[in-house]
């Protein structure tokens, strides 16, 4: 069987990416989500082991110490990283895994995995990305001014990925990264392999 493929996805926080990513898993088949490891707390409606595996600080610096990260970041306050044995074993069942990560983690994949394919996604303005991180109105203006200040030094980095996909419109931005994943599915070497049966049979003789 062919082996999947890895799709690092990374956005400043309000361009969308979690809800992008959640719907096209929702839309295709043969996709699966990393769930990283984090040390931060849990927030309301998520759940440990589907959003992430909580994690003591203990844990996680044991989990560096045994090399159980295929990376690993500190990301504003808390620790975040990546299972290389579940990644592994994901991408082993022909699965293609999508790595919501930031840019820290995405360099050291790449490193390691340059076939990786690696999407950035961004808000349409500055406006815009002010006004959802707005979030309920519920945050005072400084908290608001540092989301911004974190969000875009992490939109800096988006000319180190392959991709670049404009989350204006939602359902046009979920095409998009859909058609991502289609072209690399149709290249020819994983072609090869899905349908080598089918190749054998129509050239042979
Ligand atoms: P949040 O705490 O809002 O869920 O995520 C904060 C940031 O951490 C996001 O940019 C997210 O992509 C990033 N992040 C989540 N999991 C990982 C991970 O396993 N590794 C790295 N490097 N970043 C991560």
């Amino acid at each position: 069987m062919a082996q999947g493929s890895l799709y690092i996805v990374s956005a400043p926080s309000g361009a969308g990416k979690t809800s992008l990513v959640r719907a096209l898993m929702e839309r295709m088949g043969g996709l699966a989500f990393s769930v990283s490891h984090t040390t931060r707390p849990m927030r309301p409606g998520e759940q440990d082991g589907r959003d992430y595996h909580f994690v003591t600080v203990d844990t996680f610096e044991a989990m560096i110490g045994a090399g159980e990260f295929l990376e690993h970041a500190r990301v504003f306050d808390n620790y975040y990283g990546t299972s290389l044995a579940a990644v592994q074993a994901q991408l082993a069942r022909g699965e293609d895994v999508f790595l919501d990560i930031d840019w820290q983690g995405a360099r050291q994949v790449r490193e390691q995995l340059p076939e990786a394919y690696g999407v950035f996604i961004l808000p349409p303005s500055r406006a815009a990305l002010e006004s959802r991180l707005q979030g309920r109105g519920q945050d005072g203006p400084e908290v608001i001014a540092r989301r911004m200040r974190d969000a875009v030094s992490e939109a800096a980095h988006y000319d180190e990925y392959d991709y670049l996909i404009i989350n204006d419109d939602f359902d046009t931005a979920l095409n998009e990264l859909g058609a991502i994943v289609t072209s690399a599915r149709l290249r020819r070497p994983r072609q090869a392999a899905r349908h080598a049966g089918m190749l054998a049979e129509l050239l042979g003789d």
